[in-house]
């Protein structure tokens, strides 16, 4: 019989995994949560969930991160990536849904010192504090590190079953996945595409220019070849059939066009061409990618190619 009931944030990486597998063995039942965005999908999650066999809800987090992308309090990581902020919003979502389920705690796969901007202690305290949750959020990976929680004080975890794991070593963790069974996970670093330079740089042009305010423009930043045109035009060329078709569908947000007879790209001025000389500009990048169009030099353009 599991003495208390804990909802633990699952990415489906192997932080995440062994993080439920350690409280079950510290003698909680688990039940997982997943934030989904156009920035991180719950496939792998979901995967997860179901190699460990515990009920993963996944929640629609778009709104929040976008206010967080426009306004960060606590900054952003490497990229375009505002990890304290968000983390610690969706410890706080997790909290509210704990009080409505009658569960005892929120967990996370969290180690010390991993993340030298997010997972040190003075992140993780932050992150515990701003949350809402503070003696309601275990860390089993590096718990034995940090000051006891309730569940812990009051007994209903076994605090000598979690763990100390800390540093940026990964070898602990590959023990304990072989020890648990578990074989199947991504490397540490995928999933979040807000941690990616490339990305980053596509966000960051179109908040400042078309703003966050249009889902679809954010979901189409995973699609082609992003340009901004001397004029501000914004310029997306698709790299396969498939994306020139998904440009195609969504020829309502401006401007399609593609490269006629010659085989080439399909391409989408968002919002249209600012500028007769953006428009013209537009259709000579699309020529550099048609063949047969005697466009071979593609320097031309470097200037204006975000990723
Ligand atoms: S990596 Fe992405 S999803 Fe994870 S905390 Fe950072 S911004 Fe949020």
């Amino acid at each position: 019989m599991s003495k208390c009931k804990g909802l633990s944030l699952m990415s489906g990486g192997l932080d995440s995994q062994l993080a439920v597998r350690v409280l079950e063995r510290a003698g909680a039942y688990m039940e997982a949560v997943c934030f989904s965005t156009p920035f991180f999908s719950p496939a792998t999650a979901r995967k997860a969930a179901e190699a460990l066999g515990v009920k993963l809800h996944v929640i629609d987090f778009t709104d929040i991160e976008v206010r967080l992308i426009e306004n960060p309090p606590h900054g952003f990581g490497g990229a375009m990536n505002p990890c304290i902020d968000c983390h610690a919003n969706m410890i706080r979502t997790a909290g509210e849904m704990i009080r409505e389920m009658g569960f005892d705690f929120v967990s996370t796969g969290e180690v010390l010192g991993q993340r030298p901007m997010s997972q040190n202690r003075q992140a993780l305290g932050i992150v515990a504090r701003e949350s809402g949750l503070e003696g309601r959020l275990v860390r089993p990976l590096s718990a034995q590190l940090l000051e006891p929680t309730i569940p812990e004080t009051e007994g209903l975890l076994d605090r000598s079953k979690l763990l100390s794991i800390q540093g940026r070593c990964r070898e602990p963790q590959i023990a304990l996945a072989a020890e648990f069974g578990i074989v199947d996970y991504p490397s540490p670093a995928g999933g979040c595409k807000l941690t990616e330079e490339g990305y980053g740089r596509k966000l960051k042009d179109l908040k400042d220019h078309e703003g966050l305010g249009t889902r679809r423009l954010i979901e189409l930043l995973a699609v082609g070849r992003h340009f901004r045109l001397p004029d501000g035009t914004g310029l997306i060329v698709g790299r396969d059939r498939i994306e020139n078709q998904t440009l195609y569908a969504d020829k309502a947000l401006g401007e399609f066009f593609d490269s006629g007879k010659l085989p080439g790209p399909g391409a989408l001025l968002i919002g249209g061409a600012k500028s007769d000389s953006d428009r013209a500009l537009a259709k000579k990048i699309v020529a550099a990618y048609t063949k047969g169009s005697g466009v071979t030099d593609r320097e031309f353009f470097k200037p204006y190619h975000l990723c």
